[in-house]
C-alpha cells in the first residue's frame, strides 16, 4: 500500500507521516485511534479502553510509542505495527494525541475520519506550520 493517512477529528489535518515532519509539527505524528476491533491489537500498544496511542508511519500504521522511545530502528519493529482500516464502515476516529488532550480526551467519538487527500506526507509546509495545542506529548 503506498501513503495514506486519515484526518483529525479536532483540527481536520491528516496525521503525518513520521517520517516527514518538521520541528513544528513533529506532534502530528503521535497519535489516538479509536478502533472498532480491537482484537488485533499487540499487547504493547498504550490503550484508553478502544484507542489505542502510537506513531504514525505514512503507510495506514501505527507502531507503539517504545519503538520511538528506545532509538531503534523503526523498521524492524514493523510486526508490531497494526494496520487501520480503510473502508468507510471500520474506519477509525482518528486524532493528533495532543489535539485529543486539547480537547478534553473525550471518549467517544462518533464519525470516522476522513481520508486525507495530502496521505500524511504530500502536504503544503505552510499549512503545516502549526504548534502543538499543549506542551505534552502524551506519553503517558
Ligand atoms: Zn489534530
Amino acid at each position: 500500500m503506498g501513503f495514506s493517512s486519515f484526518n483529525c477529528k479536532h483540527c481536520n489535518r491528516s496525521l503525518l507521516s513520521h517520517w516527514v515532519t518538521t520541528p513544528t509539527n513533529d506532534w502530528m505524528q503521535f497519535v489516538i485511534v479509536f478502533l472498532k476491533d480491537t482484537s488485533e491489537v499487540e499487547p504493547q500498544f498504550l490503550r484508553h479502553g478502544n484507542a489505542i496511542t502510537g506513531v504514525y508511519d505514512g503507510y495506514s500504521r501505527i507502531h507503539p510509542f517504545w519503538n520511538e522511545n528506545d532509538g531503534s530502528d523503526f523498521g524492524d519493529c514493523d510486526d508490531d505495527a497494526i494496520y487501520l482500516p480503510y473502508e468507510a464502515h471500520e474506519r477509525p476516529a482518528c486524532w493528533h494525541l495532543s489535539c485529543w488532550n486539547a480537547a478534553g480526551r473525550p471518549t467517544e467519538p462518533t464519525t470516522p475520519s476522513d481520508l486525507a487527500l495530502d496521505q500524511g506526507y504530500f502536504f503544503d509546509e505552510e499549512n503545516y506550520n502549526i504548534t502543538e495545542p499543549q506542551s505534552s506529548k502524551g506519553k503517558e
